[in-house]
């Protein structure tokens, strides 16, 4: 199902608005409601962490590549207590109703084994026995979690990312293991630890075989910069983004059309690429975006030495994607704040239009949906639109002059009510800080 319905002659476009991020009390003040009207009492304290959005570098992660994402500032609040002395979590979200999930952590394990947690919880679960499973911790006390988020989930905007972070800077606060550091002073080391063993929440018990780039950016980021992330080593380097300094603003378009067969098919994006790694003979793409950078090489002389036409395709997205990491960098830097205008502009806009093309052509991850939202984007104005994150589905970017994002926004919806689909969504994107205990 594709979130289509037969589009009605007398149908019109709502006017479409902005989904609001939620201010810091008014996040924690939800969750904590919910945790009072689920266990009673108050929780210890409350956690939040973004979700985010990849301004350029899409599935370069899992290939050690280079992207660039930013935090949102919509987050996801999770109200904790701990229950010293038990193993036994117990959850609630204002996301999935029902009853209080309860899971024994010894009890959990990989999905796919005896230990498998269905649903949700596995993400909470899963940070709990990864944070175990990595050393950091040993004997964690039972939880009492509830959970609360403006993040759109399933909208390629990494909810799942912002609920496994949150929960992994609670536990780091509520069980003394110091790796997040005290507010104001992030721990980047020790952040990456943390961010390290929410990868292995999400790929070994939620088993979604995502890359690093979500929780890195939820528990790494800066307010006010994109965060350059080299997915082979984990390092980091805070770019600048101000935006609103150049009068533009980064809208997201959800299209809300439900991700098609996407587990299977990323999976096979990330075989794929690795087969095209060991027939190359290195240990990943990156090596060959490294050596085509260097002059050492071009992709002319290495796509023949591939299988098939298959491999050929992906491996030109790749390394063409993680160079255009590298050039929207060096403009970024080269013009920050209001110097994002005039030449520096267009390249920003050739870059993220040649990504989406690269995307949708050789990666073959975009969708109808995608592919519209982008080109009525366009059409309206936007300096550069492409989807992001991983595809089949979710959200795109458009990078637009401030006070026309509204003229973007209604020519998307009107795109998508004369196509016969569901509203889209929008959301404004501004570099935003990363997880980290809530006020109040
Ligand atoms: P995305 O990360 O792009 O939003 P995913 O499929 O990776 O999409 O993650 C969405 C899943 O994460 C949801 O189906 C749900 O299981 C879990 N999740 C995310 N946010 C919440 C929340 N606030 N409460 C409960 N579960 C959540
Ligand atoms: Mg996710």
């Amino acid at each position: 199902m594709t979130g289509t319905r037969p589009p009605g002659p007398s149908r019109r476009p709502p006017q479409p608005s902005l989904r609001p991020a939620w201010d810091d009390a008014g996040g924690a003040a939800r969750a904590r409601d919910l945790f009072a009207s689920a266990f009673g009492g108050p929780p210890d304290g409350v956690w939040s962490a973004p979700g985010r959005v990849n301004v350029v570098g899409e599935h370069t992660d899992y290939n050690g590549g280079l992207c660039l994402p930013i935090a949102l500032p919509h987050r996801t609040y999770a109200a904790v207590a701990a229950r010293p002395g038990t193993r036994r979590l117990r959850l609630v979200s204002a996301q999935e109703p029902g009853p209080p999930r309860e899971v024994d952590l010894d009890a959990v394990g990989p999905a796919g084994t005896a230990g498998e947690v269905p649903g949700w919880a596995a993400y909470v679960a899963g940070v709990l026995w990864a944070l175990e499973a990595e050393g950091l911790a040993a004997g964690l006390p039972g939880l009492d979690v509830a959970v609360d988020s403006c993040v759109p989930a399933g909208a390629g905007l990494s909810s799942s990312a912002a609920l496994e972070c949150a929960v992994a800077t609670a536990v780091d606060d509520l069980a003394g293991l110091g790796l997040a550091g005290p507010a104001g002073a992030p721990d980047d080391g020790g952040r990456a630890r943390l961010a390290a063993a929410c990868v292995r929440a999400e790929n070994e018990v939620a088993g979604a075989p995502t890359g690093g780039m979500d929780q890195a950016v939820a528990l790494r980021a800066r307010p006010g910069h994109a965060l350059l992330l080299d997915c082979r080593d984990g390092h980091v380097e805070h770019v600048p983004l101000d935006l609103s300094a150049a009068d533009l603003e980064l809208l997201v378009i959800d299209t809300r059309a439900e991700h098609r067969l996407v587990d299977g098919q990323y999976a096979r994006r990330r075989q794929v690429c690795e087969a095209a790694a060991s027939v190359l003979g290195v240990p990943d793409l990156r090596a060959v975006a490294d050596a085509v950078r260097g002059g050492g090489t071009t992709l002319d002389e290495v796509l023949p030495r591939l299988a098939d036409d298959e491999q050929r395709r992906r491996v030109r997205h790749v390394v063409t994607e993680i160079e255009r990491v590298r050039e929207l960098v060096d403009v970024l830097r080269a013009a920050p704040g209001e110097g994002l205008a005039g030449p520096a502009l267009e390249r920003a806009r050739a870059l993220l239009d040649a990504s989406h093309e690269s995307l949708r052509a050789d990666y073959e991850v975009s969708s109808p949906e995608l592919d519209l939202a982008v080109a009525a984007a366009r059409r309206a104005g936007a300096h550069g639109a492409r989807m992001t994150g991983g595809g089949f589905g979710g959200s795109a970017i458009a990078l637009v002059q401030a006070g026309e994002a509204g003229e973007v926004m209604s020519a998307v919806a009107a795109a998508f009510s004369a196509g016969g689909l569901a509203d889209p969504a929008f959301l404004r994107a501004t570099a935003s800080g990363p997880a980290g205990r809530a006020a109040g």
